[in-house]
């Protein structure tokens, strides 16, 4: 039965942290109380079958912790943000809220206020906050932190499938493939549940490549590591597929009859000899022929890529030559195959579909389109001339905070920019000149730090809604206890926030409603949840988009859990090749930053750390992060392990332990970006954007390393 705080009982729910959305069970360790909660994982939930990792395991002690937000925050000396906070009420806070965003808009215009998103958030909260800029505030400044997440894969799946869903098939397909390519991936540290799929097909007897500069735990376990110079993806896979063109492994039947475009990429990758592939990535000819041969002597073979593939200043094009050759080789669609990219956040996939990117409605539909607008703007009552047209993406937005034309007063959810964006330096700057900044949290994390407000919000065991998972599964998060006293969800506040603009009508605090009118506002689009309902979610475990309603006295819709097997999404039913060129990343070692910087996570910590630096079961908080370099160049720069050493990049410096180890290329320096402060990795990297997707480059920069001081 569902759990309420009149009816505790057990709650099957899901992880608040990956895309892998890992089943649970909660239950109440003292019977008939609310709270405090027993976690187990669900041994039937398809993705995790049981398993969890130690951030799953350990996802309660949020729920209580002692530094949780449990009142609004504003400052003792209004509109001064070096005063001190003091507790406030929800009416003072909101009403602060107001004024400011009013304040902006009469003396800016509409754009002047902006809202930040987050690919954590529900989809019901995902499209509140869209509809929530749209039709409460009429701004077109709207985007969220999924754009340094996801970006560049979606653009390159739409641009070639017609259609973005981070895997089109189950996960449990990536057990059938008898070979498979993994590409910037690292599943094995940042989603170990998942490793069961993978490893059934090893036992199954596949083979497996993965392709990465470090030696990950996923690449150890791999039958063949490919370690590539960060940046150089799509020579590498223009590599494969000039190989696979001259060895005659084109599938040629399937290039006949089910894409387009095929003509133009065959001369571009006439160019990509596999030596010169080799000079350009360091891959060995030998290991570009054996990948080759692994992909084509099996019957099924897939391709995964992630962020290593993506976060790239060319990462949509890197996306597309992964995608090309898996077209080559006539993959999507097959049983067991298929290129797919693994997502990384919670609801990155629902919180890209609804409405939250800069240019998108909800169900996937263009705000730039004039059928999607009227679509959208009938759901919700206004006429399409009020929809604002599309605004600018997340580090663009960040990058203008404060100055003329730029936004003055900024919302934020979901979200902790000072640490997650590239160049955060800067961004802490920008941040710094806005007139106003509200931030819903649970905790105080260093953006709420800077705020104006700060306003304390429900969490995942505390709220109904949905999240959509890696494989496009739309799953239901559900209660299991109620918010403590003074705390409230970002439904309750968008609409509360709405009634003090006039425009509440328009708004439901109510999950089930707004999810009621998401399936009204995506139906027809090509995310479409029409035919999705919370009670078939619960009886299905899950239901894949697309999912249309069924006419009346029909069946339900099955949902697709497939995607492609007969035809893609483009208008002629056929998948787009794209020629695309190796271009040099925007930012090469020279002398004065002499070595190359790339980023990643590990696997006690997610995304910028604001929950798991706090869970002290898994938080490595109290050591300092570490950068991973070779041997050689330790020698080189006299570094041990556990120096302290100091990275400097053209944006900034971090300090960081040595962590002195051969599983890491000798030119190639990593540090996990879970971190702010002294230790902030993404005070080094470089925001230049991907022209298509607006991905900042998070993974390839050029750094210098000294040693600093003794461990
Ligand atoms: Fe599963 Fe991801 Fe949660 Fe770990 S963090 S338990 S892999 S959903």
């Amino acid at each position: 039965p569902p759990a309420t705080s009149s009816h505790p009982g057990p709650t099957l729910t899901h992880c608040p942290y990956c895309s892998l959305q890992c089943g649970i069970t909660l239950r109440p360790t003292v019977r008939g109380m609310p709270g405090p909660l027993a976690l187990e994982p669900q041994e039937g939930f398809p993705t995790n079958r049981g398993g969890l990792c130690s951030k799953g395991w350990t996802a309660t002690s949020l729920l209580d912790h002692p530094q949780r937000l449990l009142t609004p925050l504003v400052r003792v000396v209004r509109g001064d943000r070096t005063s001190a906070f003091r507790p406030a009420s929800w009416d003072e806070a909101l009403e602060q809220v107001v004024e400011a965003v009013t304040g902006a808009q009469d003396a800016y215009g509409r754009d002047a206020v902006g809202c930040f998103g987050g690919g954590g958030l529900t989809n019901e909260k995902a499209y509140a906050l869209g509809k929530f800029a749209r039709v409460a505030l009429g701004t077109a400044m709207i985007d969220y932190n999924g754009r340094f997440c996801m970006s560049s894969a979606a653009t390159a799946s739409n641009a070639a499938f017609g259609i973005d869903r981070g895997l089109p098939f189950p996960l449990s397909d990536v057990a059938r493939a008898e070979a498979v390519l993994l590409v910037g991936s690292n599943p094995a540290a940042t989603m170990p549940p998942a490793m069961q799929h993978l490893d059934a097909g090893r036992a199954a007897g596949a083979t497996h490549v993965v392709v990465d500069p470090r030696r990950t735990p996923t690449a150890a376990g791999a039958d063949l590591h490919l370690a590539p110079l960060p940046g150089t993806d799509l020579a590498l896979a223009n590599g494969l597929l000039h190989l696979a063109i001259r060895e005659d492994l084109v599938d040629q039947e399937y290039v006949a009859t089910r894409t387009t475009g095929f003509a133009a990429v065959r001369d571009g990758v006439a160019a990509y000899w596999p030596d010169r592939v080799e000079r350009i990535t360091g891959v060995s000819v030998a290991d570009l022929r054996r990948t080759l041969e692994i992909l084509t002597s099996a019957r099924s073979a897939m391709i995964l890529t992630a962020r290593g593939a993506e976060q790239h200043s060319n990462g949509t094009d890197t996306a597309r030559a992964w995608i090309n050759l898996a077209l080559a080789l006539g993959l999507p669609g097959r049983p067991g195959s298929g290129y797919g990219t693994v997502t990384g956040q919670g609801n990155g996939q629902g919180g890209r579909e609804h409405g939250q990117k800069a240019d998108q409605l909800p169900g996937y539909r263009k705000l730039a389109d004039p059928a999607d607008r009227a679509h959208v703007a009938a759901v919700w009552g206004i006429d399409p001339e009020e929809l604002p047209r599309p605004g600018v993406s997340a580090f663009e937005m960040l990058d203008r905070l404060g100055t003329p034309g730029g936004v003055r007063a900024l919302l934020v959810l979901a979200s902790n920019v000072v640490v997650s964006a590239p160049d955060v330096n800067r961004v802490r700057a920008r941040l710094g000149a806005l007139d106003f900044l509200c931030v819903s949290d649970i905790f105080l994390s260093e953006t709420a730090e800077l705020a104006d407000v700060v306003l304390p919000c429900a969490q995942w065991a505390e709220e109904e809604g949905t999240m959509t998972n890696l494989e496009g599964r739309v799953i239901r998060r559900r209660r299991a206890l109620p918010p403590p006293d003074g705390v409230h969800d970002d439904l309750w506040v968008l609409k509360a926030l709405a009634d003090r603009l006039g425009r509440g009508a328009w708004f439901s605090a109510d999950p089930a409603a707004v999810f009621d009118e998401l399936r009204r506002a995506s139906e027809g689009g090509l995310a479409d949840y029409s035919g999705i309902t919370y009670a078939r979610v619960e009886a299905e475990q899950g239901v894949f988009w697309p999912c249309p309603q069924a006419p009346a006295g029909e069946p339900d819709h099955p949902g697709t859990p497939r995607l492609f097997t007969e035809r893609f999404a483009t208008p002629d039913g056929r998948a787009r090749f794209a020629r695309v060129e190796h271009r040099e990343p925007a930012e090469r070692p020279d002398a004065a930053y002499p070595y190359v910087l790339t980023t990643g996570r590990l696997m006690a910590q997610y995304q910028s750390g604001t929950q798991t630096r706090r869970v002290p079961a898994t938080s490595q908080s109290s050591v300092a992060p570490e950068v991973q370099l070779h041997p050689d160049l330790a020698r080189r720069l006299e570094i041990g392990t556990a120096d302290v050493v100091r990275l400097s990049t053209r944006r900034g410096a971090a300090h960081f332990r040595a962590r002195v180890t051969d599983e890491i290329r000798a030119d190639t320096v990593f540090v996990p970006f879970h971190w702010g402060g002294a230790s902030a990795a993404n005070a080094l990297t470089n925001p230049a954007l991907d022209p298509s997707s607006r991905m900042p480059a998070f993974k390839v920069c050029a750094v210098a390393v000294e040693r600093i001081g003794d461990p």
